[in-house]
């Protein structure tokens, strides 16, 4: 029989139950034990679902009380000085968790360690921090522990790590340049002992396959990166075990020439992201090395076209035989557990539908179809499949006629305005806004009273009518409070949006929301993208009565607040029945209309948020500039029908600009309002030497931090960035929005950054 596996399986629990023991951990709600007794039976019913979905071995070493990296970090002794660890003594979950948050129920509360997103997904992992000469040790149990665990349930274990090559990659430390940096391979001295010993301890376990994650090797690799995978490899070897060398999100391409006679037993490749790698792969695999093709999607929830990935893989069957395994592409850490569990949505919605338990069930079916082994039920369970794949395909849900009229003549959209220097007079004209202009990014402390009105609202305990009077009432606090303060260009506040994308899609058509469909982001927060599973179209104007409503209180311009599309795109599930290219343009023709809208009801600012547009980058460096193109183009497309009078703003948090500047300048807002304060205006370096166009406000607020900035500090802020950029372009406001905040800070922050733009002016 095909072997099939799985590389890693979601941690969470389906309610999220993960979360709340680790949330009550923390604020020493329950005892230490109760949490190890959480994430025990968690392991134990995500493995008793993998095993009776048919896979022959359960992963371990995929769970993590907050990031797999991490785990693996501690596991090997990694932890830095500021934490005090002990050099004998075992790392412990709470030194784990101060390495994560910087706070754990016992143990000196620290700097944490740094965190950033894996990959190209949306998931966190703490990023090692590596020394020169620094030491390694087994200094924790846990993993042989679990191994133990699942044992004692009876499972066969594939043990899952991160590769050594991977791990050095991610780990940054003062006395290296950057990932790429060839000075972390000196480490590997005084790693792969380490390595070994591990190896050699799941060998007394009795494991047979391990599963060695070795990701970076779809990235542009330098030279020595490449050449190092041999000798680690010849080293790791001699444990006596197989190794399966796991890579996912994106083809091999060169780097497929490290794998020619690796001293391993099998590779992974991610046939979904990279149908390719499949024959690349294959063409340099030795006699008895295996091919595990990961062909059911980890990354979104779209039901398996079970007969075409039948026929990609029957070659490969009738080619390898018994060496050929099939698997989800990734970890299906990236999607949620069950979509049974959905009760909102419709049946036919959910039979287009595939989380993580539907994943493994869709690789039994392949593995059925393969081997010729189907049952009568497995038969009925294909071809039900088919025909849902079928409906969806031919759908008139998915397929807008009105959308796509539109799309058709899509070229024909403006996005173009005039120029820069021209639109800025028309804009100041019309706006008579002082220098060092001060404006918020749009949301305001976010109250329980807000989010009780809105939760009533949806339960239908409270009426439109009132519900309407209630943020109505925010609104008009809101304003007010701006006025008293001095702000000059004004927000409504976003009282009404429970998240930035969520708030959009519910109001357009071509989203669907689940209840449960939970992914985790980072330790014990979760999201639950939406999904957009047809063709979007803005049913009916999304924020101009509330941004109106705003106007209509003030003299002073109210900037309407919007999400952008790239955005929207980015942190949804998104059909795969198109190219995200095109899905992105429809969101762009949406929100176009709503910034028309906006206009037409007189509002003189219009933002369009794009947080996300630098994740959206591929993984190589060769794919970044079809992404840009198309990205900036629906930017524009959104942005460019409007009149030389009316302003575009954009706000981008947590970027690093510096490679994407030209592409950034070319979105051609007239404002952009960036993070910065926490980098003491160094980001702005990128800005100067590319000479950004337009205007720009740096964040001289930080707003992830309660602490109220001082007004002196800010000046001197503002006085870098006046040395890199000319102050006649500058403006004052905050890195983000203000709704994590309370309202006390807020209101001492932003009158002390009044004051700060206050003074600027009297210095000019
Ligand atoms: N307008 C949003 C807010 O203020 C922007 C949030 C973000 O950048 N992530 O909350
Ligand atoms: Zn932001």
């Amino acid at each position: 029989m095909t072997v099939i596996h799985n590389l890693g399986f979601p941690r969470m629990g389906i309610q999220r139950e993960l979360k709340r023991a680790l949330e009550a951990y923390w604020a020493s709600q329950v005892s230490q034990q109760e949490l190890l007794d959480t994430g025990k039976a968690l392991r134990a019913r995500h493995w008793d679902l993998q095993s009776k979905a048919g896979l022959d071995t359960v992963p371990v070493g995929d769970f993590a009380w907050y990031d797999q990296i991490l785990e693996w970090s501690t596991l090997l002794g990694a932890v830095p000085a500021r934490f005090g660890q002990a050099e004998n003594a075992p790392v412990s979950l709470d030194t784990l968790f101060r390495m994560a948050r910087g706070r754990a129920p016992s143990g000196r509360a620290v700097a944490a360690c740094e965190m950033t997103k894996w990959f190209n997904t949306n998931y966190h992992y703490i990023v090692p921090e590596l020394a020169p000469g620094q030491g390694f040790r087994i200094a924790r149990e846990f993993l042989f522990e679990q191994i133990e665990e699942a044992k004692a349930l009876g499972y066969k274990v594939k043990p899952v790590i991160p590769g050594p090559l991977t791990w050095l990659w991610l780990g940054k430390g003062d006395a290296y340049e950057g990932l790429a940096d060839v000075g972390k391979l000196a480490l590997l001295d005084a790693l792969l002992p380490v390595y070994e010993q591990v190896l050699a301890r799941f060998k007394a376990q009795g494991v047979e396959w391990v599963q060695i994650d070795e990701p970076v090797l779809v990235l542009d690799l330098p030279q020595e990166w490449q050449d190092a995978f041999r000798c680690v490899y010849q080293s790791l070897n001699q444990s006596g075990l197989k190794l399966l060398l796991a890579t996912y999100f994106d083809d091999l391409h060169e780097n497929v020439t490290v794998l020619k006679d690796l001293p391993i037993a099998g590779v992974h490749v991610d046939a979904v992201c990279a149908p390719a790698a499949l024959q690349a792969v294959q063409a340099v695999l030795g006699q008895d090395q295996v091919l595990s093709a990961g062909v059911i999607s980890g990354r979104d929830i779209w039901r398996t076209d079970l007969e075409k990935t039948l026929q990609t893989l029957e070659p490969l069957k009738a080619a390898l035989g018994e060496r050929l395994w099939i698997a989800p592409s990734c970890s299906l850490l990236h999607v949620p557990v069950d979509v049974q569990s959905e009760t909102g949505l419709d049946a036919e919605l959910k039979s287009w539908l595939s989380f993580a338990v539907q994943k493994l069930d869709e690789l039994k079916l392949l593995q059925g179809l393969l081997d010729g082994t189907l049952d009568e039920a497995g038969q009925q369970a294909v071809q039900a499949q088919q025909a849902a794949l079928k409906t969806r395909r031919e759908s008139k849900r998915t397929h807008n006629p009105a959308v796509q009229a539109q799309m058709a003549k899509i070229n024909q959209f403006k996005r173009q305005r005039t120029p820069f220097a021209q639109r800025i007079e028309a804009q100041r004209n019309k706006l008579n806004l002082p220098a060092y202009p001060t404006t918020t990014i749009g949301s305001f402390p976010q109250t329980t009273e807000i989010r009780t009105a809105r939760r009533d609202w949806r339960g239908g305990a409270l009426s439109d009518a009132a519900y309407e009077k209630a943020m109505q009432a925010e609104i008009e606090q809101v304003i007010r409070f701006q006025e008293r303060v001095g702000l000059d260009v004004l927000v409504h506040g976003e009282a009404e949006r429970n998240d930035m994308v969520e708030y959009f899609g519910e109001l357009l058509g071509g989203f669907a929301f689940t209840q449960n469909g939970w992914v985790q982001s980072y330790g014990s927060r979760c999201v639950k993208p939406p999904i957009i599973f047809g063709d979007v179209l803005r049913l009916a104007p999304m924020s101009v009565a509330w941004s109106s409503y705003a106007q209509s209180l003030t003299e002073r311009p109210v900037k309407g607040m919007l999400t952008g599309p790239v955005t929207m795109l980015q942190w949804s599930f998104v059909r795969d029945d198109q190219p995200r290219a095109d899905t992105c343009r429809q969101l762009a023709l949406a929100l176009r209309d709503e910034v028309l809208d906006l206009e037409q009801a007189g509002i003189r600012v219009i933002q369009l948020d794009e947080p996300a547009f630098r994740e959206g980058l591929p993984l190589r460096h060769g794919d970044w500039q079809a992404y840009l193109d198309w990205a900036v183009d629906c930017f524009r497309l959104s942005t460019s029908a409007v009149s030389d009078e009316t302003q575009i703003h954009t706000h981008m948090c947590y970027s690093e600009f510096n490679d994407i500047m030209p592409s950034i300048a070319d979105m051609d807002a007239d404002v952009i309002t960036i993070e910065t304060s926490r980098s003491n205006m160094l980001l702005l370096d990128a800005f100067e030497s590319f000479e950004y166009p337009n205007h720009i406000g740096p964040g001289v607020y930080d707003i992830h931090s309660p602490n109220v900035p001082d007004k002196d500090w800010m000046v001197r802020l503002l006085g870098e960035a006046a040395k890199r950029l000319p102050a006649d372009r500058l403006w004052v406001n905050p890195d983000c929005g203000l709704k994590t905040r309370g309202w006390a800070e807020t209101a001492a922050s932003l009158q002390a950054m009044v004051d700060a733009a206050k003074a600027l002016r009297a210095a000019a």
